[in-house]
């Protein structure tokens, strides 16, 4: 070796030991001739150990065995298969630990004869980082399939290269059907895709770096619309240059739907509430006004803004305010109580008494509380006041006609009382001619004395009839015995039937519960009637029969039945005969039925008619029996 050949192969030594990279010359055989410093830490081996060896104790099975196969191929066909740049390959320790590597081969030739020149590096680090890189890849993959919103990836040039599960289920699509496709052009419907392309280029182009939330609709596979939430933003390189964009979007078509309807629901409940005939309002829990509807302000006298804010209990009467207070306090204490009403007075602003039928009920929130209270008021005051009105002209009305019936009667009933009166004069008289004939039987007297005193029980009899019948008193309900009721009444009317030469039979039936009634004013309507028979049957002249009768026409129930054999309700009088005024008679009032059925009403009854098929007619009348009331 000449000094130059000695310099020149000493530096080449020097170079060998200075490299980073494990440098190994091999024969064409694979025996190793040089093995440098970089090689002797990378594999363990010490170049003394490694000269001469095949390079197969740098690897690991099967690469060992491959590379026989190599060599074998090169020895016969003159190619070296393995010669290239970044070859990944398996290096084998002296320890036997196995690492990858990254090798690249060189063919140089000496003397004719060729040697291999690998450089290898170890990849062991760069490995362990991308193999990190790649888990980190897989979850934030996972993070993003995790995702219940749409995360979409675009190029600059709009070409999808990022779509996640989510994505893909709303849009019907493959990942890899996906992935490249031009997103404008596959996903946008045709009349969108215009401005859709002008927003993308905007962003692309750095005139919109962040597009605020929009809200867009995608096409599906299969040509369905989706209305998607987006949310866009651009994505820069390390240079800071746009390298597409990166999009989350939340696909809302069934929430605006809903939306939409609950909207839609909701002016039509507002509509409703505005509209109700009846006052509506929504209180708190403490029973403030939140809102109120026109009728209540009108029920109140009231503008929304001298109610709204104001406690709602300050408009009700003082005397039914703790009522309504205990009322509204049962809604708000218990799940879900049932909706309540009461009756109560309010008073309006302008200082009036109004009588209501407050309704209230809860509205509870998703965790069952109650939230606020919607309250319904109904103003009845007019039927109030016509209730007493009617009650009072009730009164009046029966009192008139009592009397009436009384004047009617008064002949009769003078009859009635003359007719004792005359007995008991008769009497006295047989008494005084028993005593002046100074022989006194006292078995005659006394039976005398007996019959004037049985006459003027008599008369007081009448006479007690005649102040119960005339009295006008407020409705008093008693329990009742209606056929003893009724022999009272015939009692009275007795004269009267007596001189129109009428029978009067009674059927009644025995063991007949009590009802509860105002007897004077049951008497009234027996007596009415009765007298109405009698009129008819005197008006055709013949002699007339009566029939009264009780029955049950079931265990809660009585009937009273006053029927005659008179000419019926004539054809003129059939649909009037209750309405008051509408007589037939000269002189009659036509008071007589509508005052009975408003009685026979007012015991939770009804009183009605009809003509016998074989002549006249039969009025009857039904009440509640006491035992249907307990
Ligand atoms: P008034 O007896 O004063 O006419 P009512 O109200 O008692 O008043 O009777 C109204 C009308 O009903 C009578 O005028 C008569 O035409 C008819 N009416 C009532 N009772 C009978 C009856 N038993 N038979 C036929 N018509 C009757």
């Amino acid at each position: 070796m000449t000094d130059e050949e000695n310099r020149s192969h000493s530096s080449f030594q020097a170079l060998l030991d200075a490299a980073v990279d494990a440098i190994i010359v091999a024969n064409a055989k694979g025996n190793i001739e040089t093995f440098n410093r970089a090689a002797e830490l990378m594999f363990g081996y010490s170049e003394a150990e490694v000269i001469g060896q095949n390079l197969k104790v740098l690897m690991p099975e099967p690469y060992a065995r491959e590379h026989d196969r190599y060599m074998d191929n090169y020895q016969s066909t003159g190619v070296p298969r393995i010669i290239g740049l970044g070859r990944e390959v398996t290096g084998r320790h002296k320890s036997g630990r196995v690492f990858p590597a990254e090798l690249s081969v060189g063919k140089a030739t000496t003397d004719d004869k060729p040697h291999f020149v690998g450089i290898i590096r170890d990849i062991s680090e760069r490995k362990s980082i991308e193999k990190a890189l790649l888990v980190e890849r897989d979850r934030a993959q996972n993070y993003l399939d995790l995702a219940d919103v749409i995360l979409l990836g675009l190029d600059t040039s709009g070409r999808v290269t990022l779509i996640n599960r989510r994505g893909c289920e709303v849009l019907g699509y493959q990942e890899s059907e996906l992935l490249g496709k031009d997103w404008i052009n596959t996903c946008i419907p045709a009349n969108k895709r215009e401005s859709a392309r002008r927003q993308f280029d905007q962003m692309i182009g750095g005139t919109k770096s962040w597009h605020q939330m929009s809200e867009a609709y995608v096409l599906n596979r299969f040509g369905a619309r989706r209305l998607i939430a987006w949310r866009n933003a651009v994505l820069r390189d390390s240079q800071g240059k746009i390298s597409g964009t990166l999009s989350s979007g939340d696909d809302v078509t069934v929430k605006r739907q809903t939306e939409n309807q609950l909207r839609l629901r909701e002016e039509e409940l507002n509509l409703i509430f505005e509209n109700a005939p009846l006052g509506t309002m929504t209180l708190d829990l403490t029973g403030r006004l939140l809102t109120l509807n026109n009728a209540l302000c009108n029920l109140l006298s009231a503008t929304q803004d001298e109610l709204v804010g104001y406690s709602f209990i300050e408009a009700v009467h003082k005397e039914d305010q703790d009522a309504v207070q205990s009322l509204l306090e049962g809604l708000t204490g218990e799940i879900y109580p049932p909706a309540t009403s009461m009756r109560c007075r309010m008073v309006t602003r302008t200082g009036e008494t109004i009588h209501v039928e407050l309704s209230a009920g809860a509205v509870h929130d998703q965790s069952e509380r109650p939230e606020f209270l919607i309250v319904q008021i109904q103003d009845f005051t007019d039927r109030v006041r016509s209730e007493d009105e009617a009650a009072e002209l009730r009164e009046r009305l029966t009192h008139v006609a009592r009397l009436s019936t009384l004047g009617e009667m008064a002949a009769g009933i003078a009859h009635e009382i003359n007719q004792p009166l005359t007995a008991i004069s008769t009497y006295a008289q047989a008494g005084k001619r028993f005593l002046a004939q100074n022989h006194v039987d006292v078995d005659d007297l006394s039976e005398t004395l007996e019959l004037m005193d049985r006459q003027a029980q008599r008369a007081a009899e009448v006479i007690r009839g005649l102040r119960r019948l005339v009295r006008q008193k407020t409705t008093h309900r008693e329990h009742l015995d209606c056929n003893q009721l009724i022999r009272d009444v015939v009692k009275l009317a007795e004269t009267d039937i007596k001189s129109d030469n009428t029978h009067i039979d009674l059927q009644l039936t025995p063991d007949l519960p009590n009802v509860a009634a105002d007897s004077v004013q049951l008497q009234q309507v027996i007596l009415n009637l009765i007298r109405n028979a009698l009129e008819a049957i005197h008006d055709v002249g013949k002699k007339g029969n009566i029939l009264i009768r009780t029955d049950m026409p079931s265990p809660d129930w009585i009937k009273i039945t006053v029927q005659d054999n008179g000419p019926g309700v004539s054809e003129e009088m059939l649909v009037n005969v209750f309405s008051p005024f509408r007589t037939s008679k000269e002189a009659g009032m036509g008071l007589g039925l509508s005052i009975s059925r408003s009685i026979a009403n007012a015991h939770g009854g009804e009183l009605k008619f009809e003509n016998n098929s074989g002549g006249g007619a039969c009025f009857y009348f039904t009440l509640p029996s006491v035992a249907s009331r307990d």
